[in-house]
């Protein structure tokens, strides 16, 4: 009898990370009929994804023309466009539709699943991973990349193990939400493999301001405000929605967006200020106007009595202290200097910038893996033969409302398909 010594199993695609693009991405490689492992640090898949939405899942958006999508991503989005054509939001609609998942449109254009759960969308994923016979490494960390000749080798495993591959797929997220397991393991291995990478900053991420008295708004919610940024004293920006006061600056939805590019700002040492205009329905003088007829009108009531009239209830202290207003003054008594700065709060609100929370409550980390290095139609880099890239690692982030996850799936898409159609690259 003749005994042969069986080697290492060997793979076609491997692909590293096991959120939304790296489960796109083997889901694609395999349908293209290539033997696929999928490798993922955390005993389970995608515990991002499970987040996302507050736990609703924003998986795309109704934003089917490509030209628009591209303008919302900013400078990097034209590199999206081959990715986009390939699989865009309407492709990736029908992608779990099909498979069962009925969506709706809610109001920014935003997708979710009817269920409201993101559970909903994790376990379509992993049936279709199962049904296309992907392999998983899951519990397990990756630690090195080994290169031989210009191409990837093999990758070793935390515990030692060698897992060998034809093409390898790198998905590892950025480095926001570290405790769901994106820590940014990924960009130290493709700098190490001669790839740049684009400074990284948390973005879409709440503020910190130097005032502290938000504290004292802690909590409290603003709805149909406006936000003006000041990059040192210049107009930058302005946003209309909704935020919130934090017991260290600020939140919520314009917030988050607003923070976009205050990384690279801040960085650069410039000074960013921030104004909450609380009535921006009207005008300043028209604004004055009103206050100084409801003060005759209601002339002998308490300024704390009327404070609701103006602002949100849990505001009222806050107004009160930046004021300088005592809660028993009656409105007769404020003189017209009082009055004006009153207006001034209400219709400018001034905090100034600290910083940004940082990684650990980012929705996204700006800066990656440098696009010019990566071919668009493939997502294969163009420094090392076999390796594509997809998801968050690279230089790419958009706005909330559904981007980020699309950018994924269009992104995981491309890699998986062109990994798992190209062997043997020479
Ligand atoms: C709170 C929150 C809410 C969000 N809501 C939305 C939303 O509603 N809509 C939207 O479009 N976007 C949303 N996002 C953004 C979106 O979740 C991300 O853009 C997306 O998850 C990125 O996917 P990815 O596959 O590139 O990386 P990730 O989801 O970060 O997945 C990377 C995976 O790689 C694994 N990994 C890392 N290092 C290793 C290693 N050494 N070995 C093995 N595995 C490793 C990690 O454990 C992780 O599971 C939200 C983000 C957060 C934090």
């Amino acid at each position: 009898m003749v005994f042969v010594e069986k080697g290492p199993e060997k793979f076609d695609v491997v692909v590293v990370g096991g959120g939304p693009a790296g489960m796109m991405a083997a889901i694609q490689a395999a349908d293209s009929g290539a033997k696929t492992l999928l490798i993922e640090k955390n005993r389970s898949l995608g515990k991002k994804l499970l987040l996302t939405g507050k736990g609703r899942c924003n998986l795309t958006c109704a934003v089917y023309d490509n030209k628009e999508f591209i303008e919302k991503i900013g400078k990097n989005g034209k590199f999206l466009f081959e990715a986009l054509k390939n699989f865009g939001p309407l492709k990736t609609i029908n992608f779990f539709e099909k498979r069962g998942l009925k969506l709706k449109e809610e109001r920014g254009k935003r997708i979710f699943p009817v269920s409201d759960e993101a559970s909903a969308v994790l376990d379509l994923l992993v049936k279709t991973l199962k049904e296309k016979r992907v392999s998983f490494k899951l519990g397990e960390k990756l630690a090195d990349f080994k290169t031989k000749d210009g191409k990837i080798e093999y990758v070793e495993m935390a515990s030692g193990e060698k897992v060998f591959g034809e093409n390898f797929i790198l998905a590892t997220g950025g480095k926001s939400y570290p405790v769901t397991g994106s820590t940014g393991d990924g960009y130290a291995w493709a700098e190490k493999m001669g790839h740049n990478i684009e400074h990284l900053f948390p973005s879409l991420s709440p503020i910190q301001t130097e005032e502290d008295w938000v504290k004292v708004a802690e909590g409290t919610s603003l709805k149909n405000v406006k936000l003006k940024i000041f990059q040192d004293e210049k107009k930058s920006a302005e946003y209309f929605g909704e935020m919130l006061f934090t017991h260290s600056g600020v939140s919520g939805p314009i917030v988050l967006l607003a923070s976009q590019e205050m990384g690279p700002v801040l960085a650069a040492g410039k000074k960013v200020r921030l104004e909450i205009d609380l009535k921006p329905a009207v005008e300043f003088n028209e604004l004055d106007l009103r206050l100084q007829k409801d003060f005759k009108l209601k002339a002998h009531t308490d300024f704390k009595n009327y404070l609701p009239d103006l602002a949100p209830k849990s505001l009222a202290d806050l107004i009160m202290f930046l004021s300088g207003l005592s809660a028993r003054k009656k409105l007769f008594e404020i003189t017209r200097e009082e009055r004006r700065s009153l207006v001034k709060i209400l219709k400018g609100l001034k905090l100034n910038v600290k910083d940004l929370t940082g990684y650990s409550l980012a929705v996204v980390t700006r800066g990656g893996v440098d696009l010019k290095e990566i071919d668009p139609k493939t997502m294969r880099s163009r420094k090392v033969k076999n390796l594509f890239f997809a998801g968050e690692i690279l230089d790419l982030d958009g706005p909330t409302g559904g981007y980020n996850l699309q950018i994924c799936w269009s992104t995981g898409f491309l890699a998986g398909k062109s990994a798992g159609s190209v062997y043997n690259l020479e």
